[in-house]
């Protein structure tokens, strides 16, 4: 399995960030820059780059993290939410370590528009 990046963000977060919900290998943190009154990232600890390498998650690890998903949701209170992952520099990936974006409540339709690289009509 070829090593992380030591200079990644997100494995740093994920070993010492402010956790709003951990377990198992996988954590959730705050959204530094929130495009929806929740905006929560769900990472796994270990280091993968993108969703593409999803074969690097056996299995059994690959429902724990989407079951993960789900009760980071639940947990903060959602019923409603979206679920994204951008895969990729065209995808409108940044961080290169995997994650997905737990959106939910109100939005601020301007960044979710540019999130989403929407063009205004
Ligand atoms: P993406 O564009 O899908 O790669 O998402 C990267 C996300 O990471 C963006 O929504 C950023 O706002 C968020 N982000 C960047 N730096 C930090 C940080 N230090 N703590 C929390 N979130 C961050
Ligand atoms: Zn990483």
């Amino acid at each position: 399995m070829p090593s992380p990046p030591d200079n990644c963000l997100f494995c740093r977060l994920a070993a010492e960030g402010d956790h709003v919900h951990a377990a198992d290998g996988f954590v959730a943190i705050r959204d530094i820059n929130p495009i929806a009154e929740t905006h929560i990232l769900v990472l796994p600890v270990r280091h993968v780059d993108t969703f593409r390498e999803i074969d690097a998650f056996p299995d059994e690890e690959a429902g724990r993290m989407l079951r993960f998903v789900a009760d980071t949701a639940s947990a903060a209170g959602l019923d409603d939410y979206k679920v994204l992952v951008n895969v990729g520099e065209g995808g409108g990936q940044t961080v290169f370590h995997l994650h997905w974006h737990v959106l939910g409540g109100r939005f601020d339709a301007g960044k979710l528009a540019h999130a989403l690289e929407l063009e205004p009509r």
